[in-house]
């Protein structure tokens, strides 16, 4: 990407023009953050009336006194909404506590600890232990992935899923023992794991016997447009392809009704279900299921959670909408940058000029916009190319995101702008 037809004088020009402006911005003292995907104040007032659940009738529909201890796998009324979600029977899901997170924390530890119900030994013994990352990605997948040591290979995502060719080879070599996917409206890119793509992470012979998909759908359900993907059904795609245990998928309601006291679900096999939930029940002796409980009187059943995602979608839509046309509005005849306009999810992901996006977040922080850092979205906080930057469009106000963009796009233009005349 540059500054394909323009001379040095007009990109010298240019540049005086954007610094005029982003000083301007730069004085009307701005407080902007744009830094994580968290729901807006007026998404959560969504699910206000959760706060009054479940009154002083506590017990579910099973007899169940949901204020005492057990029931590890969670209220089975709960999962049975999620179930057509989760593409499982519900013997086949897990419900936890508030972040779908520490679900794949524990995945992680039990397998290095313990390993896994078709390891040879715990991962810890063998001589080391990879994870396929596909990049852009989520960075609290990777911090995770690191913090247990953990080496991580990045791996493109393309639009339908991660390069296959590299990841062919990748599962060639016995410690490549898993790797991260959000299938559905990935963070950041919003793209979409392709049937054919999960078909074949299926199907491949994988050199480790006990190659996990780490599947993290935590945007299932959370469409944009009228073309609500459905994603494609990797624990029966593996069932089907002799590789039972190979998918768990991780899913959680952090982004339909609260983000920090929501509930999270685990999927997969009945022996993955099995052999998690014996070693979570050293753990826990089970979990917060009032809060369950409030969930599945409040969703109802799955129309309901349907319902509740258009009224998150009729909030969101017009925030992504204005990203893109102030991006487009501002960038596009340059061609110093490329965004998506992603189908779902929480992120639009902007590559601006090789070799600028961490000048382009430097510039947004003086001028009192908070980004995520530069090379978040890659393993070890690397950005091969520094060109990354995720915008998360849902918390501020429209007024405050128009602003922030404005001031991105602004960064964009004068880093790009810096570096040609360099
Ligand atoms: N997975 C992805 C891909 C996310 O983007 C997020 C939050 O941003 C999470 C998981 C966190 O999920 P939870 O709140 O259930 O821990």
């Amino acid at each position: 990407m540059s500054f394909e037809n323009l001379s040095r004088d007009q990109i010298q020009t240019l540049l005086d023009e954007q610094r005029a402006h982003y000083r301007e911005l730069q004085d009307s003292g701005l407080k902007l953050d744009l830094t994580r995907g968290k729901p807006s104040p007026e998404q959560l007032d969504l699910s206000l009336p959760l706060l009054a659940l479940p009154g002083d009738d506590f017990t579910d529909s099973h007899g169940t006194d949901t204020r005492n201890y057990g029931g590890l796998n969670g209220l089975p009324e709960l999962r049975e909404i999620f179930a057509p979600i989760l593409q499982v029977p519900l013997e086949q899901i897990v419900a936890g506590d508030n972040a779908s997170l520490a679900m794949m924390h524990d995945n992680l530890v039990f397998s290095l600890l313990h390993g896994t119900v078709d390891s040879p030994r715990p991962w810890v013994a063998e001589e080391s232990v990879k994870f396929i990352c596909p990049v852009p990605g989520y960075d609290r997948h990777f911090a995770l992935t690191e913090e247990y040591g953990i080496e991580m290979i990045p791996v493109d995502l393309l639009a339908d899923g991660p390069d296959m060719n590299a990841v062919r080879a990748l599962v060639e070599d016995p410690t490549v023992k898993g790797m991260w996917l959000v299938p559905t409206y990935g963070n950041p890119s919003g793209a979409v794991v392709s049937e054919a793509v999960a078909a074949e992470l299926a199907g491949l012979e994988t050199a480790a016997p006990d190659f996990r998909i780490f599947w993290d759908n935590a945007y299932a359900v959370h469409h944009l447009t009228d073309e609500q993907t459905k994603t494609a059904d990797i624990i029966g795609l593996c069932a089907a392809s002799d590789h039972p245990h190979r998918a768990i998928t991780f899913a959680s309601t952090s982004k339909i009704t609260f983000a920090g006291s929501g509930v999270c679900f685990l999927a997969s096999s009945p022996d993955n279900v099995a052999w998690y939930l014996k070693h979570l029940g050293k753990r826990t002796i089970g979990p917060d299921k009032v809060n369950q409980l409030r969930h599945a009187r409040f969703l109802q059943d799955t129309e309901g959670v349907m319902a509740l995602m258009t009224r998150h979608r009729q909030i969101l839509a017009p925030k992504f909408e204005q990203v893109v046309t102030i991006l487009r509005e501002r960038l596009a005849s340059y061609a110093v940058a490329e965004w998506t306009e992603p189908k779902g999810g929480y992120f639009v992901s902007l590559d601006v000029v090789d070799g600028t996006a961490s000048r382009v977040i430097e510039l947004a922080r003086e001028a009192g916009v908070a980004m995520t850092p530069a090379g978040a979205a890659f393993p070890y906080g690397h950005d091969p190319r520094d060109r990354n930057i995720r915008i998360a469009p849902s918390y501020p106000s429209s007024a405050e995101l128009a602003t922030a963009i404005e001031v991105l796009a602004t960064c964009v233009l004068l880093a790009a702008a810096e570096q040609s005349l360099a």
